[in-house]
């Protein structure tokens, strides 16, 4: 399978939309091809930049654009990225075909009553959907072994992980071959969402693109992990015209 990509500040990125994504991810588990998802944001590729190792990671993953900050970016340097394909849609999107395919289906990570509500909750909406297994993010070094052993038991064919990023993305890489699982995507804070304890932008916010602001404004200590967003669009224009001679 070939996989169209941009690629912004060194991170490969695919140029699907939303909806090539979807059909991309399904024909890829249906044919027993393993992909590790990344929904990466500016933050993730500004921590790329500066981490050897997580940029690895992304390279060998299939990156898709989270975050109006990577679709503006791809627009200055001419590259072919339409949209954005957000995390918690593309979870979605998934759990309507696990819906109708039967497939089972593994969520790890959040705290433990958020983890077990996202079941509950999902389990209601996707009744087609087998969830085999889920268990909270709060877990000691010394029993991510068993922990990933207990996931691939279940053998899911899709297996959601929120440990907020970059960590739940070098879980995953880290537990690859051992997991075995057809579909692996880093959910980021999708299941506080879910479970009702984290309220996503207002429709209007985000199709001004404005819901990284809404995201400040809510959490506003995550203000610092957001300064990498000026610093990113800093960095890529900077790119396109600041070392031209
Ligand atoms: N989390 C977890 N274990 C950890 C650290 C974080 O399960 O050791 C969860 C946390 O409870 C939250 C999610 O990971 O549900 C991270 O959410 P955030 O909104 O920070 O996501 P990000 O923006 O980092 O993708």
């Amino acid at each position: 399978m070939t996989m169209k990509v941009a690629s912004i500040l060194g991170v490969p990125f695919s140029t699907r939309s939303f909806d090539e994504t979807v059909a991309d991810l399904v024909e890829r588990i249906q044919s027993g091809e393993r992909t590790h998802v990344v929904t990466a944001n500016p933050e993730i590729v500004m921590v790329a930049r500066e981490n050897k190792s997580f940029r690895t990671i992304l390279e060998q993953a299939y990156v898709v654009p989270d975050g109006i900050g990577i679709v503006y970016a791809a627009k200055w340097t001419n590259q072919p990225i339409r949209e954005r394909v957000t995390g918690i849609e593309l979870l979605e999107a998934l759990m309507r075909e696990a819906d109708r395919k039967h497939w089972n289906v593994y969520l790890l990570g959040a705290a433990p009553d958020v983890n077990r509500l996202a079941a509950e909750r999902l389990a209601e909406r996707f009744l087609g959907a087998r969830i085999v297994g889920y268990r909270d993010g709060y877990f000691q070094k010394n029993e991510e072994e068993k922990v990933a052993q207990e996931i691939a038991e279940r053998k899911p064919h899709l297996l959601f992980v929120a440990l907020g990023a970059p960590k739940q993305d070098e879980w995953i890489s880290s537990y690859w071959d051992r997991l075995q699982v057809p579909l692996v995507m880093g959910v980021g804070g999708s299941f506080d969402v879910i479970a009702g304890k984290v309220k996503r932008a207002p429709v209007l916010w985000q199709k001004l693109h404005l819901e990284w602001m809404y995201r400040l404004l809510s959490q506003p200590s995550r203000w610092k992990r957001q300064l990498a967003i000026p610093r990113f669009v800093f960095t890529v224009l900077w790119e396109k015209w600041g070392n031209r001679s």
